[in-house]
């Protein structure tokens, strides 16, 4: 809203993360200490913990409270408003959100719901932990993505030593078992974490349990190896040091019900891959430009019966798949309209020239139409599969800015 009393500007930031807490604090340092602009940050929270931190929480080798930052005091030294409160409502043409009541451990509403109206709004809530819909994982794991969770493992934990360190009956094998799902920077540093930090408890006269012989943590990881988002040489230095540690390793462990897929991690197949339900069965591969590697790596899995799909580009996928010696099948895949930008599985391929080349791509845009048969045969025989010219695309925009012949680039062949 234009501030009623000095009609500025009002921008309203909802998540005080990483990304929306520093921006509240240079928009306050700048406009807001100038009087320029009034600036609201709103979290769930009433204080921010940094989340690469969460594991040592989890673990119980870092004291929360010394390494928060409070918002009250945040925004006091900042220049901008804090309000404490959940968003659960937008009405975009009123610009205004609502937030929630919030209730103490009584129920008693400490905090009634209210509005805030805003010029401009700015959504930085983050993103959670996906369980890919597996059946009980929600209920029967604890995601690390707030410091509440991360508390909460903790405290499991340790009531699970306390209890096996007060039970009458010896420590029963796989009563103290911690398996971490995913071996990504946060699982692998978790482990090791754990791995001290329950040796520190049990040495601190929790005499009953041997945390070599009582303790076990396992590892598990869907791709080859463990940190599959760098480089295959970290991997083995790091595997080496979990194995010391005598965390079990499970790699190339996928939960599945109807076969592997392979796709390329974070690709655009992802996003309604995991829209229809199919994410927990895909086995993700890096981008194929990793020179350690053979370009035919996901294309060699599928002809040894390792996934049962493979979603490739289509020159890599046709290609390797016409040079197989396995039989394979090549479809496209569906486009799928209502995902957004980044689930779009057709891209259009064009020639770029100069802005201002209008000639020269004329005359490379006849050239296509001339060529057009043997284009085709090139791409056909080597296996590429070739589908329309997506309709709307900015490549059809640019044809009709520059007065092609819109008709002739709907024939036009381009390669998924
Ligand atoms: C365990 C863990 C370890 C990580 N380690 C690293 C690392 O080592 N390096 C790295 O670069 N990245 C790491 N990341 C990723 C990094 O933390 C995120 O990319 C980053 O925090 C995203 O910033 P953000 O501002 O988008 O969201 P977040 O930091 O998630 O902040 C979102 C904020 O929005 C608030 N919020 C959510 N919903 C509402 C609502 N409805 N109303 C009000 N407030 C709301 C939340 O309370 C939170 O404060 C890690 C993440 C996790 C979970």
């Amino acid at each position: 809203m234009k501030n009623t009393t000095n009609q500025l500007h009002h921008v309203v930031i909802v998540g005080g993360g990483a990304g929306g807490l520093e921006l509240a604090t240079k928009l306050g340092d700048s406009l807001g200490r100038q009087g320029k602009a009034i600036i609201t940050l709103i979290d769930q929270s009433k204080t921010h913990v940094w989340k690469p931190l969460l594991h040592e929480i989890a673990a119980g080798s870092m004291n929360p409270e010394k390494h928060e930052l409070v918002y009250l005091a945040q925004a006091h030294w900042h220049h901008f408003n804090f309000r404490l409160g959940s968003m659960d409502g937008l009405n975009r043409a009123k610009r205004e959100i609502s937030i929630a009541p919030n209730f103490d451990e009584d129920g008693v509403e400490v905090i009634p719901r209210r509005t805030f109206q805003y010029d401009t709004l700015i959504m930085a809530v983050g993103s959670t932990t996906n369980d890919f819909g597996i059946k009980g994982a929600s209920e029967y794991s604890i995601a690390l993505d707030t410091q509440e969770q991360a508390e909460r493992f903790h405290r499991r934990l340790h009531n699970a030593l306390l209890r096996a360190q007060t039970q009458t009956s010896p420590v029963q094998a796989g009563q103290l078992e911690v398996v971490i799902v995913g071996a990504g920077a946060t699982g692998v540093e978790l482990s090791a974490e754990l791995h001290n930090t329950t040796r520190e408890l049990a040495a601190y006269g929790l005499d009953k349990i041997d945390a070599d012989r009582d303790i076990n943590i396992s590892l598990i990881e869907a791709s080859e190896r463990v940190l599959p988002a760098l480089p295959a040489r970290l991997s083995d230095s790091v595997e080496l040091e979990l194995k010391k540690l005598n965390v079990h390793l499970y790699t190339c462990l996928l939960y599945t019900s109807k076969g592997f897929i392979g796709v390329v991690d974070h690709s655009p197949a992802t996003i309604p891959m995991d829209a229809n339900g199919l994410i927990a069965n895909a086995r993700p591969y890096r981008i194929q430009r990793d020179l350690n590697l053979p370009s035919s790596f996901m294309i060699d899995d599928l002809a040894k019966g390792d996934i049962d799909i493979a979603i490739a580009w289509g020159p890599i996928g046709g290609y390797f798949a016409k040079q197989s010696k396995v039989p394979m099948v090549v479809v496209p895949i569906p486009e799928y309209e209502t995902t957004n930008a980044k689930g779009k599985e057709y891209w259009n391929i064009s020639v770029g020239v100069r802005k201002k080349d209008k000639d020269r791509m004329k005359m490379i845009d006849a050239a296509l139409e001339r060529n057009q048969v043997a284009i085709t045969k090139i791409l056909d025989d080597y296996g590429i599969p070739h589908v329309p010219v997506v309709e709307g695309d900015s490549l059809m925009k640019s044809f009709q800015k520059y007065g092609a012949n819109s008709k002739g680039a709907d024939d036009k062949i381009i390669q998924k």
